[in-house]
């Protein structure tokens, strides 16, 4: 008996392990299947990206399909088109050999009609992106007040993507009586409220620890500058003559941008961002998939979905707004029994939260240094030699032999060797030759900013800022790119943040008279100097959003500043690549 056949699968089902070269359950597999098959109960199951969950409720799911009816009986939501398809394409892989059955996949970003034809011939199980799902409800075409069963898959980036609503209202057309399974690759308080909500008595399975990253991911961090953050990735590039990686960035605009450098730099690279068309998208994933590109630069909902085994390095060019989102980040290496590096690039004012993540990975980081410039070169070197030994003589450049001969055969073997090499030796040298170190030691970690100031700002939590928004906000607004400004410490109705030295008078001078949706915004230095300094004049706690009373703000008069934060940042958009503190010019009024 095969282990499949221990879990109880079918013969069809246990012919298609076999076709996939599936040898054996993995844990959740284990765990989910016999479960499922034997009992009509609501799952919660929690287990790492890679570790099999398709299969888990994949095989279950089909075996209880009954093909005799047309009924819509399963219906499975995921967050993304990529996710859905290659759900899609895994269960029809484990049904080969089940006559009768169809299943559909509904997705955005493709024909509704063509989906809509599919639906009415009838598909006993749906695979959905929720926004496309609920269109085809409301056009009366999908009809599942039959289903038995419904998937939630990916449950903790579905509620990341802010589809509670849609999945509130998809499930609002399903009997109540269905068993409900959700799958999930970490458990934050949104996933536990769903499955409150709309679960009853679930059994759970866990795999794994709650929240940890994928077993053969090693994590590693390297402290910079921040304003060497791209000349940093370009170093991590190039120690890696191998990479195939996904580097991620927190903005599309920073996708891009990165995505741009490294292409001018001769990288092959290539953006993922929700700003490209689904044409677009398909046409980069299918190169990335080929392996012809090497850095695929993506913002964290682009790059969901991607499902590519073999990548070597996951690159968090920026760490991710919300660090649970690491976690799906470097799950996009080390999948399917191989190993992969994670690799983070933080400046020191950032370094706080990889003591956070490691928390949450149950793995401690390794810190790193960047290489230097001559370790390159010979990394370089040597990568190029095995190349060449690896190299197959072409028959093809036969015919030119001669030619070639006439000019190089007069060397000796070492020259020639010599010779060759420089050629691609000289690129690298002649470029990191005289390259800064971008090492920054780890001193106490507190030093970001020896000479700031700290501000207080009357926008807060009640703003609906976060920490992350504000500080995009103000650096947008201040024109102050990298570590320039840090420490925004978001409270009920103000904040704070401290700002370099040479940006002060600017954020004095751009909030002299500065509203922002009619509202005044007032902006004061406190007379705390330093990070750890005594004598502030406001305290950070009171998150009760307490405001502190002495504001001369108040006899200023209105300003007229009231374009529109999003307007402000598409200016901004171009540029990108000038100097620091281009300060004295003033972008306003
Ligand atoms: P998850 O949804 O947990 O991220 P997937 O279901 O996408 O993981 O599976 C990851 C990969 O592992 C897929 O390529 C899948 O075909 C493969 N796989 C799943 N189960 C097994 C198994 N029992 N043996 C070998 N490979 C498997
Ligand atoms: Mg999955």
């Amino acid at each position: 008996m095969s282990a499949f056949e221990a879990l109880g699968l079918s013969a069809p089902l246990l012919q298609a392990t076999a076709d996939m070269g599936f040898e054996k359950p993995t844990e959740v597999q284990a765990k989910a299947i016999p479960l499922l098959l034997e009992s009509e109960t609501d799952l919660v199951a929690l287990a790492q990206t890679g570790t099999g969950k398709t299969a888990a409720f994949g095989f279950p799911l089909i075996q209880k399909i009954n093909v005799k009816s047309r009924n819509t009986q399963g219906l499975i939501i995921a967050p993304t088109r990529e996710l859905c398809l290659q759900i899609t394409h895994e269960l029809r892989s484990y049904s080969q050999h089940v006559k009768g059955l169809h299943i559909v996949a509904v997705y955005g970003g493709a024909s509704v009609q063509g989906q809509a034809k599919d639906l009415k011939n009838g598909a006993q199980i749906i695979v959905a992106t929720p926004g496309r799902m609920k269109d085809l409800i409301g056009r009366g075409v999908a009809v599942i007040k039959n289903v038995e069963y419904c998937v939630l898959d990916e449950a903790d980036e579905m509620l990341n993507m802010g589809f509670y609503e849609d999945i509130k209202e998809i499930l609002s057309h399903t009997p109540n009586d269905k068993s409900t399974w959700l799958f999930s690759a970490t458990m934050p308080k949104e996933v536990a409220a769903i499955a409150k909500k709309f679960m009853h008595d679930p059994q759970e399975i866990t795999v794994g620890n709650k929240n940890s990253g994928a077993q053969r991911v090693d994590h590693e961090y390297y402290l910079i500058s921040a304003r060497d953050r791209y000349l940093a990735l370009k170093r991590l590039a190039d120690a890696n003559p191998n990479i195939f990686s996904v580097v991620f960035c927190r903005t599309k605009r920073d996708t891009q941008k990165v995505a741009e450098m490294l292409i001018e730099d001769g990288y092959n690279a290539a953006a993922l961002h929700g700003d490209l068309s689904q044409n677009q998208r398909d046409l980069v994933m299918k190169s990335f998939r080929t392996n012809q590109i090497q850095m695929l630069v993506a913002t964290d909902v682009a790059a969901r979905g991607i499902d590519v085994d073999d990548i070597t390095h996951v690159i968090n060019y920026q760490l991710p707004d919300e660090i649970e989102t690491y976690t799906h980040r470097s799950g996009r290496t080390g999948r399917a029994g191989k190993s992969g590096i994670s690799m983070v690039l933080v400046s020191k004012s950032e370094i706080r939260k990889i003591k956070a993540i490691e928390k949450i990975i149950q793995k401690e980081f390794k810190a790193k240094s960047l290489p230097t410039g001559m370790e390159i070169c010979e990394i370089q070197l040597l990568h190029l030699a095995e190349k060449i030994e690896q190299t197959d003589v072409n028959a093809e450049i036969e015919p030119y032999v001669p030619a070639i001969m006439e000019s190089l055969g007069a060397f000796d073997q070492e020259t020639l060797i010599k010779k060759i090499f420089s050629v691609e030796f000289s690129r690298f040298f002649n470029y990191y030759k005289n390259a800064k170190e971008l090492n920054v030691p780890e001193v106490g970690n507190v030093s970001a900013g020896g000479n700031s100031t700290r501000f207080f700002i009357n926008v807060g939590a009640k703003d609906d800022f976060s920490w992350m928004t504000l500080k995009d906000f103000l650096k947008d607004i201040l024109q102050i790119k990298d570590d320039g400004l840090f420490k925004v410490d978001v409270k009920g109705s103000f904040s704070f943040f401290n700002v370099e030295e040479p940006h002060v008078k600017r954020v004095l001078e751009t909030f002299e008279d500065f509203t922002l949706d009619g509202r005044r915004i007032v902006v004061e230095a406190t007379t705390e100097k330093r990070r750890k300094g005594g004598g502030k004049r406001f305290k950070d706690s009171g998150s009760k959003g307490k405001q502190p009373r002495t504001r001369k703000s108040d006899k200023r008069r209105g300003g007229k500043f009231n374009d529109d934060f999003s307007n402000k940042r598409g200016r901004k958009n171009r540029s990108g690549n000038k100097p620091k503190g281009t300060g004295g010019k003033r972008r306003r009024r």
